[in-house]
């Protein structure tokens, strides 16, 4: 194998992990906000919150079932699985506690700017727990100095 090959073998593999935890994070941010907790969530309702074309969406989405993270109903849409539910929330705990670092720590204000750089680290650091005891540490650390906590 060359160099480059490998390369672009490896960086497929680790943006294929980012984009699947991306979809299981706003598969999840969607279902969230459904009344009926029972209903599918569609294609479109994905790739419209991903700002994609519906024909990427259903390919990943095959992808998706078939490691068994989501439950897929053709012409119905999708539903995530225990397993997925549980990837979904671990996504989207990194993300609030990546905002919050941003938001105590490094005082930034712009939320649009919180969310994206939050969206775009928070894959590798699920699979780092003492990077989140860190943030986790020195988020508590700051908030004690402003007294907001006990
Ligand atoms: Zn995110």
């Amino acid at each position: 194998m060359t160099k480059q090959t490998f390369l672009k073998k490896s960086m497929n593999k680790k943006s294929f992990s980012n984009s699947y935890q991306e979809y299981l994070e706003i598969i999840l941010r969607i279902y969230k906000e459904k009344e009926n907790k029972d209903d599918y969530i569609s294609n479109i309702e994905i790739a419209t919150q991903m700002n994609i074309k519906p024909p990427s969406v259903t390919e990943f989405l095959a992808k998706l079932a078939k490691e068994g993270l989501i439950e897929w109903k053709k012409r119905k849409g999708v539903k995530l699985t225990p397993k997925g539910l549980d990837l979904a929330n671990r996504v989207i705990d990194m993300h609030h506690l990546l905002e919050k670092f941003f938001s105590v720590v490094l005082e930034l204000e712009d939320k649009d700017l919180k969310h994206r750089l939050a969206c775009a680290i928070e894959h590798d650091l699920i699979s780092e727990p003492l990077l989140a005891k860190a943030l986790e540490r020195s988020i508590g650390k700051v908030e004690k100095a402003q007294g907001k906590q006990p």
